[in-house]
């Protein structure tokens, strides 16, 4: 459902089935922290089975696989558009990772991201992906911005910021176009450690954006003690929009993201109806299937050009 442009595999869904029962494993045995902040609610809604026999072994298959998968560039940033909704205008987009796999076709990041994370392979998988959007963002116009997601397990390395900043460098990016995506998750475990490399990569010029924000334990607090330059509200968020309740917990974020100078990014915006609320509401930026799905870099380049022909005006860089 969220792999446009390849077919899914049935071994994915099963994957992702034990995945998600592996996860809901460590979690209850308390050594899955840093998945707990996964916002999908998938994890609610799948039951948690039994993995199956073969899994251990496809598994072991597929962490083998891993290395090469990012050394290869198996592993692909497709595209995500997220636009202004006052004018409808694109603004950027979001990376999202995507595992053209030689034998398994395409594979989502809610599979290969955890076994990246318990690997050790996070870091390299992280830079091989901004290593190639640079690539890819050559040809956008250069207003647009890219936002990258990085694994609450990343925000604790001091060098984080030092390790992005040579990438940009290297691909003559400007720091002002990247806006790393950080979950509430990844502020539990250390929010002194999540300081100093939130600080420090907007001290570079990179922004910095709280993800899946509504869905943490201590929103709140991570917002008093943190600055970022963007909020996302989960799309959990925007689905109860309709609902007196939906409205009225939507209107309040979008209004304390005003009084804090963070504006808000409305994610899994799916109808017009949506759309239009989170215009009224105040909200800056809005990202979901119906401004486009999670797209590869060539059909990035076509939707680019379409919105500039229906939009073109000169722009400042934001
Ligand atoms: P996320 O960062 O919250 O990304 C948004 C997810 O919502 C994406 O799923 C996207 O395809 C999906 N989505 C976007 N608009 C809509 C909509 O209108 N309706 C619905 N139902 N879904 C929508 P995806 O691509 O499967 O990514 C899942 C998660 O995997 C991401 O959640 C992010 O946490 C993680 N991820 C993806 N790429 C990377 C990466 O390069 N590095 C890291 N560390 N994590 C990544
Ligand atoms: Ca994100
Ligand atoms: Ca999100």
């Amino acid at each position: 459902m969220r792999a446009p442009g390849g077919a899914r595999s049935i071994w994915t869904g099963i994957a992702r089935r034990a995945a998600l029962a592996a996860g809901a494993a460590l979690i209850h045995a308390g050594a899955g922290l840093h998945r707990l902040g996964r916002a999908d609610g998938d994890a609610e809604t799948v039951p948690a089975l039994p993995a199956p026999d073969y899994e251990p072994h496809d598994r072991a298959q597929l962490e083998a696989d891993l290395r090469r998968g990012i050394s290869e560039d198996e592993i692909v940033p497709y595209y995500q558009p997220i636009l202004a909704l006052g004018t409808n205008e694109l603004v950027g987009f979001e990376s999202l990772a995507r595992w053209r796999h030689p034998h398994r076709g395409i594979i989502d990041p809610d599979i290969f991201i955890p076994i990246a994370e318990d690997t050790g392979a996070i870091n390299d998988l992280c830079f091989a992906l901004l290593r190639q959007a640079c690539g890819d963002i050559r040809r956008w116009p250069p207003h647009l911005t890219l936002s990258i997601n990085v694994s609450p397990l990343q925000i604790c390395d001091s060098e984080l910021s030092l390790r992005l900043l040579q990438i940009l460098y290297a691909n003559g990016l400007a720091p002002g176009r990247l806006i790393v995506e950080i979950t509430e998750s990844a502020l539990i475990a250390n929010v002194a450690a999540a300081r100093r490399t939130i600080t420090s990569l907007r001290n570079a010029g990179i922004k910095v954006a709280l993800d899946d924000f509504g869905t943490g334990y201590s929103s709140l607090h991570h917002l008093r003690e943190l600055q970022f330059d963007r909020l996302k509200i989960d799309r959990s968020f925007t689905q109860a929009l309709g609902t007196s309740a939906g409205d009225t917990i939507m209107r309040a974020i979008v209004d304390l993201g005003g009084g804090l100078g963070m504006p808000i990014t409305a994610e899994g915006i799916e109808t017009a109806e949506q759309a239009g609320t989170m215009d009224q509401l105040g909200c800056a930026y809005g990202q979901g299937f119906m401004y486009g799905r999670p797209m590869p870099a060539a059909d990035a380049l076509v939707h680019i050009a379409q919105a500039e022909q229906s939009a073109p005006r000169a722009r400042a860089v934001g």
